[in-house]
C-alpha cells in the first residue's frame, strides 16, 4: 500500500511518516504542500520519492492507497473529499473539520465511496489508557461517577503558528485539544457527553483565540467530567482521574504523544501501582488502520469518532462564548 502524505506538517515529521513505513508492505510515494520549495525540502528530508503542490496529481496517482491529512483543520474537508471521491482510504488528522455537519459530510462520503475513514486521536491507542479503559470496564472502580482532566502544557515556540493566531485556520486550544479529551472520555465510557458548561482565556499567547480553557460536562448516565486544556502551563504535567464507586484511577503524565507516564489504582486494598504496555500510539493507529482498509476490524478512532469529539468542542466553545450551558449536538450522528 502507498500513502499520499496530504500536508508537510511537524505531527508528520515528527510520528506519521516513522509510524507509516513500519507497516509491512506500507510506502510514502508523495507529499502535497502549498509551497513548492518547503514541500521539495520536506520530501528530500524524509526520502519521500516525490513532492507536490497539485491535490489532484496526488490523488490522480493510481499507485496511491491511501492519503493522511495533517494539514490546518480549515483544509481537512475538502482535502478529504476530494481524496476520497478519488477512491482512497483516509487518516485524517482531529479535528476532522471546523464544524460537526462538515465532519459528518466527510464519514458519509466515504461510507458511500466504500473507503476506510479514520480519526487519528492517538490517545486512545496508549497502553495507559487502554489499561484505564479496561479497569473502568471490568468494574474494579464500580459505577464511575466523575472524571478530571488536566491537559494544560506549554505550547512550544516552534508550534506557535496558527494554533495561537488563526481562528480561520481552526487555532484555538479548544479545536487543538478538548477533542482528544473529549475522545478518550468516550472511549473510556462508551457514552456521549450531553452538556457543557466553560469558561475561556486568553493569556496572551492566544490573540485572536483562546489560549486556556475550563469546562464541565455531564453524560447521559451521570458522569461529571471536569477539564482543563491551555498552551500556557510549562510546569504543570498531565493527567486523568477517574473516580467509581469503589475506587479510583490516577493516570499522571498520560495525556502526551509518549508511551510514558504512571497509572494508579486505589480502592478499599490501598494504592497500586499499574503496570502497562508502552507500544507507539502513532504505531498502534496506523496499524489498526491498515488493518481496516484490509477488511479486519475497525480504525481504532472511526469517523463517527471524530465527529463526536469535534461536537463536544464545539459545545465547549459555544458555553465558553455565550456563558450558557450548552447541550451537545451530534448531527444527528
Ligand atoms: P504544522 O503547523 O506543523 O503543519 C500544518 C501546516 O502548516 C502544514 O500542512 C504546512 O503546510 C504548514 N507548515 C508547516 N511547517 C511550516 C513552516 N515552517 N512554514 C510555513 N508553513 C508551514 O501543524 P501540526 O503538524 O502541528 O498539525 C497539523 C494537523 O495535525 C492539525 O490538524 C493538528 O490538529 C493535527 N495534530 C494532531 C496530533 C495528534 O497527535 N493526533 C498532534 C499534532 C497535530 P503545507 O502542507 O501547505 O506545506
Amino acid at each position: 500500500m502507498n500513502w499520499g502524505l496530504i500536508g508537510a506538517s511537524t505531527i508528520a515529521s515528527q510520528f506519521m511518516i516513522d509510524a507509516i513505513r513500519t507497516l509491512d508492505g506500507h510506502g510514502i510515494r508523495s507529499v502535497l504542500s502549498s509551497d513548492e520549495k518547503r514541500g521539495a525540502g520536506f520530501a528530500r528530508r524524509h526520502e519521500i520519492p516525490s513532492s507536490t503542490t497539485d491535490l489532484d496529481e496526488l490523488l490522480a496517482d493510481p499507485e496511491i492507497g491511501a492519503v493522511y491529512i495533517s494539514t490546518t483543520n480549515e483544509k481537512h474537508r475538502d482535502q478529504a473529499l476530494a481524496a476520497i471521491a478519488a477512491g482512497k482510504h483516509v487518516l485524517c488528522e482531529k479535528p476532522l473539520a471546523m464544524t460537526v455537519e462538515d465532519a459528518a459530510g466527510m464519514v458519509e462520503a466515504a461510507r458511500e465511496a466504500g473507503v476506510t475513514f479514520a480519526t487519528n486521536h492517538h490517545l486512545r491507542n496508549a497502553g495507559s489508557h487502554l489499561k484505564i479503559r479496561e479497569l473502568i470496564q471490568t468494574g474494579r472502580i464500580g459505577t464511575v461517577q466523575s472524571i478530571r482532566i488536566f491537559h494544560a502544557v506549554f505550547l512550544p515556540d516552534f508550534l506557535q503558528g496558527w494554533r495561537i493566531n488563526n481562528a480561520a485556520a481552526g487555532g484555538g486550544v479548544i479545536p487543538d485539544i478538548v477533542v482528544h479529551d473529549a475522545d478518550t472520555v468516550r472511549f473510556y465510557l462508551n457514552e456521549d457527553p450531553s452538556q457543557v458548561t466553560a469558561i475561556e482565556h486568553s493569556t496572551g499567547m492566544g490573540q485572536g483565540v483562546e489560549d486556556s480553557v475550563m469546562s464541565v460536562w455531564t453524560t447521559p448516565s451521570g458522569v461529571m467530567v471536569q477539564t482543563h486544556e491551555s498552551f500556557t502551563h510549562a510546569y504543570a504535567g498531565t493527567g486523568i482521574e477517574v473516580h467509581g464507586t469503589s475506587g479510583s484511577i490516577v493516570g499522571r503524565n498520560v495525556m502526551t504523544q509518549q508511551p510514558v507516564g504512571e497509572v494508579q489504582l486505589t480502592d478499599d486494598s490501598g494504592p497500586q501501582s499499574v503496570s502497562f504496555s508502552d507500544h507507539n500510539l502513532y504505531v498502534r493507529a496506523v496499524t489498526k488502520f491498515a488493518d481496516a482498509m484490509s477488511g479486519n476490524g475497525e480504525p481504532s478512532a472511526t469517523g463517527i469518532d471524530g465527529i463526536k469529539s469535534l461536537a463536544v468542542s464545539v459545545a465547549v466553545k459555544e458555553a465558553a462564548t455565550t456563558g450558557k450551558t450548552v447541550s451537545v449536538n451530534y448531527g444527528g450522528v
